[in-house]
C-alpha cells in the first residue's frame, strides 16, 4: 500500500469517538492523592490511576531513587546480559522471589515486555496457546509474535478452557490469563486452570499486574494460596500497585535461566536504570510492612461500593479496587467523563479496542490515598451523571 495521508485516518478515528488525549499530571494533594489537569486548566482528583497503594508519591521510594541516581549513576549503560546487571536489580530480583515464594524472579523493563518475552519463549510455531477472552494486548501481543496458533475461550469460564485444552492438547502448551482482569475487575478461576494445565501438561502463565500487592492474606497477589507447581509462570507489574516502573517473572530457576536464553524483550533492550530498582526495593519493603495500606484500599472499594448502590449506580461484580460502569458506546462513556470532568473527577472513558465493542465504560480505579471525602463525592458525582441508564 502507498503512503497515505494521516490526517484522513485521524479525521476517521474522530468519527467513530475513538480519540485519545493526554492530560498533564500536575502533582499531589496533601494527602498523596494524585492531581491531574486538563487542557482547560482545571484540576482534577484522579480516579483512574493504577497507585493502588498510594507509593508512586512517597517521600521514602522518592528518596531511594534519588540517592541511588547519586551513588549509581542514572542509566544502566547496556542490557543485562552484556554490563547493565547491577546490585540494585540482583538484590531487588531476590526479594521479589521471596516476596512470591517461587525460586528465583527475573526483571523486565515492562509488564508489556514481560508479557512478549514469556510468550515467545515458552511457545512457538505448530503450537497452541489459549487465552482468556478479555487478556491484556500484551499477552494477545505476545502469542502473536510467538507464531503458535491461539484460541481464546469465553471470559473467566475454566469450563471452556478446559474443553479447549481437550480439543488440542496435543498441542497446547500455554494456558495464559490475566490473574485480575484489568478492566473489569474480576479474579480469573485461578485453582481450576490451574488443575487442567497440570492434567494437559501445559504452562499456566499468570498476569498478576493488579493483583500483586493487592489481593492475599500477605498481599502476594491472587495467586497467593497456588504454588509453584500451580502456576509456573507468575508475571507483576512494578508499576502499579508498587509505584514505580518495570516488571517481573517469578518461578523456578530453569524457567528463569530459559527466559535468560531466550526471551529477546529481555536480551535486546537496556537494562532498567538502577534507581528504579532502588525504588522499588523500598516501595516493596513499605508494601509489606504497612499492611494499613492494602486494608485501606480495600475499605475504601467496599465504602464506593456501598455507596454506588445506594445511589443506583451499576457497577460491574468486582471486589478488587477496580470499578467499572459499563455504559455501552463511546458517546455515552465520554459523556460520563466529561460530566465528572467538570466537578472535578478524572475518570476515564475506556473504549475499543481496550474493552470489547459495546462494552465501552467508564473504569473508577481506588487508591490508599484517596479519602474517604473524595470516595463518597465520586460516588454522588456519578450518581448525578448519566450512568444510571448504564447497562448491568
Ligand atoms: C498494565 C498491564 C500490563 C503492562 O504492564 P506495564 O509495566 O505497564 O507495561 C500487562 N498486563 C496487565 C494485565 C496490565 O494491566
Amino acid at each position: 500500500m502507498k503512503r497515505q495521508p494521516l490526517d484522513a485516518a485521524l479525521a476517521d478515528i474522530a468519527r467513530q469517538n475513538l480519540t485519545r488525549r493526554r492530560v498533564t499530571v500536575d502533582g499531589f494533594a496533601e494527602t498523596g492523592q494524585r492531581l491531574v489537569t486538563t487542557v482547560d486548566g482545571r484540576t482534577l482528583v484522579d480516579f483512574s490511576s493504577n497507585d493502588y497503594l498510594g507509593l508512586a508519591h512517597h517521600p521514602a521510594v522518592a528518596a531511594a531513587m534519588s540517592e541511588c541516581a547519586v551513588r549509581l549513576g542514572a542509566g544502566s549503560g547496556a542490557s543485562h546480559l552484556v554490563t547493565g546487571h547491577g546490585v540494585e536489580h540482583e538484590r531487588l530480583e531476590e526479594e521479589l522471589a521471596d516476596y512470591t515464594g517461587r525460586e528465583r524472579a527475573l526483571l523486565f523493563s515492562t509488564g508489556y515486555m514481560a508479557n512478549l518475552g514469556v510468550m515467545t519463549s515458552l511457545a512457538g510455531r505448530g503450537e497452541v496457546v489459549l487465552l482468556d477472552r478479555l487478556n491484556h494486548a500484551s499477552i494477545v501481543d505476545g502469542a502473536l509474535l510467538s507464531g503458535a496458533r491461539f484460541k481464546r475461550y469465553a471470559h473467566a469460564d475454566a469450563d471452556a478452557a478446559e474443553q479447549a485444552l481437550l480439543e488440542s492438547s496435543e498441542q497446547a502448551v500455554v494456558v495464559a490469563t490475566d490473574g485480575v482482569f484489568s478492566m473489569d475487575g474480576d479474579i480469573a478461576p485461578l485453582p481450576r486452570l490451574a488443575r487442567a494445565a497440570v492434567a494437559h501438561k501445559a504452562w499456566l502463565v499468570v498476569d498478576d499486574a493488579h493483583g500483586i500487592g493487592v489481593l492475599g492474606q500477605r498481599g502476594r497477589g491472587s495467586t497467593e494460596k497456588l504454588s509453584t507447581d500451580d502456576v509456573p509462570v507468575l508475571i507483576g507489574t512494578l508499576g502499579k500497585a508498587l509505584g514505580s516502573f518495570g516488571a517481573f517473572v517469578a518461578g523456578s530457576r530453569d524457567l528463569i535461566e530459559f527466559l535468560i536464553q531466550k526471551a529477546r524483550p529481555y536480551i535486546y533492550t537496556t537494562a532498567l536504570p538502577q534507581p528504579i530498582a532502588a525504588a522499588t526495593r523500598k516501595a516493596l519493603a513499605i508494601a509489606q510492612r504497612e499492611t494499613w495500606r492494602r486494608e485501606r484500599v480495600l475499605a475504601l472499594t467496599t465504602r464506593f461500593r456501598k455507596a454506588a448502590r445506594e445511589l443506583g449506580v451499576p457497577l460491574l461484580d468486582s471486589n478488587t479496587p477496580i470499578q467499572p460502569v459499563v455504559l455501552g458506546s463511546s458517546q455515552a462513556a465520554l459523556r460520563a467523563q466529561r460530566e465528572l470532568q467538570e466537578v472535578g473527577f478524572r475518570v476515564v472513558a475506556i473504549r475499543a479496542p481496550t474493552v470489547p465493542k459495546g462494552s465501552e465504560r467508564l473504569r473508577v480505579s481506588l487508591s490508599a490515598a484517596h479519602t474517604e471525602a473524595q470516595v463518597d463525592a465520586l460516588a454522588q458525582a456519578m450518581s448525578r451523571a448519566h450512568v444510571k441508564d448504564a447497562v448491568e
